[in-house]
């Protein structure tokens, strides 16, 4: 299952949740606000401790398959940049 990270914008509590890609946490679970929750942007960990040295390149390559998989899922996060408007910014 991945690990998504949220942080509750009640009482700013950062915590990592584990749950199926289709479904979204909304409530905080320290301060129970309801739909308080907002998924971070976040960089998978490897562990490398719990892998064999092996199996590192598999290890590697499955992180990067559930990257591409979280960044597609945590794209709706990006709907609140105006990226047109950043891009226009930077070309200045
Ligand atoms: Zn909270």
């Amino acid at each position: 299952m991945p690990r998504y990270n949220y942080k509750c914008n009640q009482c700013d509590l950062e915590m990592e949740l584990v749950h199926s890609m289709s479904e979204v946490a909304t409530d905080c679970i320290k301060c129970d606000t309801k739909n308080s929750l907002k998924k971070q942007l976040s960089i998978p960990r490897i562990d490398s401790k719990t892998k064999a040295p092996k199996n590192v390149g598999g290890a590697v390559k499955e992180s990067i398959e559930e990257y591409k998989q979280r960044v597609d899922s945590e794209r709706g996060i990006w709907e609140d940049f105006d990226i047109e408007e950043i891009l226009k910014e930077n070309i200045k």
